[in-house]
């Protein structure tokens, strides 16, 4: 112990004793003052300690840091604390929650540019600061010290240091400020808290750059983590020595299994696909990239998927992994394949009206002597007639899929139509191709004209009526029925017919899809086309509020028959409505 604190020896006169008095009152303060240091330095140390070296999620770096913000505040006896952070993109610095003694809106506004203030002039100069009388302080910003209520305050740099192996400091790097505002019981700040602070805002300062790096890096993997996930196509990651290490969820489907059963084990004994092994295999042996269309599963179930096998190499050259990926392309194929048949059935469907009208002209032009009489003769111009329609349709056909796939769009040509007339029309003309059919129109008396392009009008019942027909061998009864919606109007089309089978109903309006796997409906010619083009054509129509037309089948049941929906906006306008 030092010497001015030993107890006074001796004390026999009066004046002797006040004066002993007096020099043990200072004995004691100092004593006091020394245990509080010692104190408040074994409370910055169990602080420290207590100060995890790596966080890497943001609620454990907001619960330390609460931690470490109550024990500064308890250490300098101060109300308010807080961290405040630079953002070099906006220049200022912000709370980094979480403060003590701070409402949430003082957190939320409380900022400082770093060209300003106390604030700024400690970020600046990487130094340490006290001020006791906040009002006066020209150092001050007077409106933060009206916001925050500030009376005094001590302002500590938070300085990240990086340090040789002999610890020294060989480059540092300031990343904000720690405040304490009104030291408690209307006392000063002195340089004891100053010291204090400094202590533990180093630590603080390290703890939040390297969480801020781990939580960076963690988000940007569980980033990287998620995209791999949600990609459609299957990742499979192997190393050089055949452990799989990844296997997203695409890929996990696709070979039947869920990621933990594939991932840390060898690829050769988790994959069953020989073909997809010798894709890894082969790029593995060869180390190059490798890329085979490979086809899994059998029979309607067989998918398609172009794998692809790319190296990657460690520093050493060596292969580190193999990455595959794997395509499903079966919809590519199923399409090439139903243009292949589409180009098929065109040329029969286009060669079979040809042959009929070509037969009768020439049956026609055979008969110098005048054989057929005018009634014969007439029928025989009828047939030529209808067939003349079939292929017109057929062609119109062609040329709408044709402008619709080099994406452009089908133009309107919007007239005031009566629905009721052009429904009787093509009803009375697609009832004159059958006798085995009755079609019947439902309609009110009042039923409104609407605003549409009449030629798409006509394509889309065509289609529809004529398909109502086709897919009844057994005829029965076809209704078009119509509604007035108010916005709209819509047209149900109603067969008793084949109906559509359960895994056909998505898909039949996709381009070329048609039902070839039911006896009945193959015995049926069809391009696939038609209800592709009359979603096309009604989704062409659209209302001043972006409302479109569309169509869906509304009802089909196997071996009873089917409703397919229509709907066209009242007043359709030209080009892209307004949404
Ligand atoms: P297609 O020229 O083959 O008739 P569509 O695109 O018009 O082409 O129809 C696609 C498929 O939907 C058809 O091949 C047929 O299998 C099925 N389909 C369409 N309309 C009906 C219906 N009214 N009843 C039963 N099946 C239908």
């Amino acid at each position: 112990m030092a010497d001015d604190t030993r107890p006074p020896q001796d004390a026999s006169a009066p004046g002797d004793l006040r004066k002993e008095l007096e020099r043990y009152k200072i004995v004691v303060a100092e004593l006091q003052r020394k245990i509080k240091g010692m104190e408040a330095q074994l409370s910055t140390a169990t602080t420290m300690a207590e100060m995890p070296q790596v966080i890497v999620t943001k609620p454990k770096l907001h619960e330390t840091l609460q931690r470490f913000i109550r024990k500064v505040a308890m250490i300098s006896q101060a109300e308010k604390a807080a961290i405040m952070l630079y953002s070099p993109e906006d220049g200022e610095l912000t709370v980094l929650p979480p403060a003590l003694g701070l409402t949430t809106e003082q957190v939320k506004f409380f900022r400082v540019r770093a060209t300003e203030g106390v604030t700024g002039q400690v970020f600046r100069e990487g130094a340490p600061t006290v001020f006791n009388d906040a009002v006066r302080d020209e150092r001050t910003i007077k409106d933060n010290v009206a916001f925050l209520n500030v009376r005094n305050g001590v302002c500590v740099p938070l300085i990240i240091k990086k340090r040789d192996e002999e610890d020294r400091v060989v480059e540092q790097r300031t990343i904000g400020v720690l405040h304490v505002f009104n030291k408690r019981m209307g006392m000063d700040f002195n340089e004891e808290d100053l010291r204090l602070l400094q202590m533990l805002a180093e630590q603080c300062a390290a703890i939040i750059s390297n969480a801020q790096l781990y939580i960076q890096l963690s988000e940007e993997k569980e980033e990287l983590e998620e995209t791999l996930q949600s990609l459609k196509a299957g990742v499979i990651a192997i190393n050089g020595e055949g452990e799989v290490r990844l296997v997203n969820s695409a890929a996990a489907t696709i070979l039947g299994g869920a990621a933990p059963d594939f991932v840390g084990r060898a690829f050769q004994e988790v994959i069953k696909e020989e073909r997809l092994k010798r894709v890894l295999d082969d790029a593995l042996q060869a180390k190059d990239e490798v890329s085979h269309e490979i086809s899994l599963g059998e029979g309607r179930e067989t998918r398609h998927f172009q794998a692809q096998a790319s190296i990657m190499r460690g520093d050493n050259g060596g292969v580190q992994h193999v990455v595959a990926i794997l395509n499903d392309i079966t919809d590519i194929r199923n399409v090439e394949r139903m243009k292949t048949a589409f180009v098929s059935t065109v040329s029969h469907e286009l060669r079979t009206p040809l042959t009929s009208i070509k037969g009768f002209i020439a049956t026609l032009l055979e008969d110098e002597e005048g054989y057929f009489d005018d009634s014969t003769r007439r029928e025989f111009y009828e047939i030529i007639d209808q067939q003349c329609d079939r292929l017109t349709r057929l062609i119109s056909d062609l040329l709408n899929i044709s402008r619709i796939e080099s994406g452009r769009s089908l133009d309107l040509h919007l007239t005031r139509v009566n629905v009721v007339d052009v429904c009787s029309r093509i009803i009375s003309a697609q009832q004159s191709y059958t006798d085995r059919h009755r079609l019947r129109l439902e309609a009110a008396d009042s039923f409104p004209g609407i605003v549409c392009d009449q030629d798409k009008l006509e394509q889309i019942l065509d289609n529809l009526l004529g398909n109502a027909i086709k897919y009844s061998p057994d005829g029965g009864e076809v209704k078009l029925a119509l509604f007035d919606e108010g916005e709209s109007v819509r047209m149900d089309v109603s067969d008793q017919g084949l109906g559509i089978p359960e895994r056909h109903r998505d898909r039949i309006f996709e381009r070329f899809h048609m039902v070839d796997d039911d006896v009945d409906h193959r015995s049926v010619k069809g391009t696939g086309i038609g209800l592709y083009l009359v979603k096309a054509l009604a989704q062409a129509h659209r209302n001043v509020n972006g409302a479109t037309g569309d169509v869906w089948l509304a009802h089909s049941v196997v071996d009873e028959g089917s409703t397919f929906s229509v709907r066209l906006p009242k007043e359709a306008v030209e080009g892209r409505a307004q949404a």
